[in-house]
């Protein structure tokens, strides 16, 4: 067993803390990447709608033989599939893609805040949940003003927000309020594409530590409390992500860390996709 921690969700759910993502991998090559990351030992697999491969996901995980209960998947609804027309169809068809029964959890992908149709997709989503068809639900890319309109609206509160954080992205403000309404934190991009990896105190502490400079951003993610995904295509990457158990970073290196927050986006802006 690679060891690694579960998050357990506020519902009880238990969420692996390490998990996959294959955002931008064709549907043709994540047959063959989910497989080699379940050949390492990563369990939770994230993908979404919009990034066309869950069919190559689905795939891997049926010929996998691993019981269904020792995996977490993650699947996610497009913008253009929100309201309650819309959602209930979209989410049996990314299940029918996938070839499952059940998803582990279930994200609105975005707020999407001009379709203004969060609120009563969520409810939607409550629905999914109560029929037993995902075990957990959740959002991503919310804002806190959307979170607390959402709370507002449907007296729910998401078990998970799946947001960008990495270390030139911290959101200090986000991550407060989902520790103080008990919403797990998840981070998209935590290796900021790459963009991190050559930063002065992440090559420093690396070499300190005989890692690489992306298994010492991950250490940082694990020892935040963060869930993370990351994404690779090449197997040997694919292994090292994992291998994060074997060392610790020490307070004074996790505050070096934290001077790289610089408010830097990889992806898309929340308050402007829709
Ligand atoms: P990541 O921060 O995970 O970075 C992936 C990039 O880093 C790839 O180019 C990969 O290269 C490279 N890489 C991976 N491991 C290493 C390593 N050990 N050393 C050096 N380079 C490495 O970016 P993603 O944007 O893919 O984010 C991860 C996941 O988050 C996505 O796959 C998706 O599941 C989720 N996500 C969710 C979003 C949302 O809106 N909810 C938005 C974006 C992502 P290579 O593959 O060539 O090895």
């Amino acid at each position: 067993m690679t060891g690694i921690p579960n998050i357990t969700l506020d519902n009880g759910v238990v969420m692996p803390q390490l998990g996959f993502g294959v955002f931008q991998v064709p549907d043709e090559e994540t047959t063959a990447a989910v497989a080699s990351a379940l050949e390492a030992g990563y369990r939770s697999i994230d993908t979404a709608a919009v990034y066309g491969n869950e069919g190559g996901v689905g795939k891997a995980l049926n010929a996998s033989g691993l019981p269904r209960e020792e995996l977490f998947v993650t699947t996610k609804l497009w913008n253009d599939d929100q309201g309650k027309d819309r959602a209930l169809a979209a989410f049996d068809a990314s299940l029918d893609r996938l070839g499952l029964d059940y998803v582990d959890l279930y994200l609105i992908h975005w707020p999407a805040p001009d379709r203004d149709l969060y609120a009563e997709t969520y409810k939607v989503l409550e629905g999914i949940l109560r029929s037993g068809r995902t075990r957990a639900i959740g959002v991503s890319n919310f804002r806190v003003p959307d979170l607390r309109r959402l709370q507002a609206n449907t007296g729910l509160t998401p078990a998970v927000n799946q947001i960008e954080l990495h270390p030139a992205l911290q959101q200090n403000e986000l991550r407060a309020f989902h520790a103080e309404h008990g919403i797990a934190t998840e981070a998209w991009s935590p290796l900021a594409q790459g963009a991190v990896l050559r930063d002065e105190p992440i090559v420093r502490i690396a070499g300190a530590h005989g890692v690489s400079p992306a298994q010492v951003v991950l250490r940082w993610h694990l020892q935040s409390g963060n869930i993370v995904i990351p994404k690779s295509v090449t197997p040997e990457r694919i292994r090292q992500n994992l291998d994060v158990f074997a060392f610790e970073l020490s307070d004074a290196e996790m505050s070096a860390i934290a001077g790289l927050d610089r408010g830097l986006r990889t992806g898309p802006d929340p308050d402007s996709l829709n």
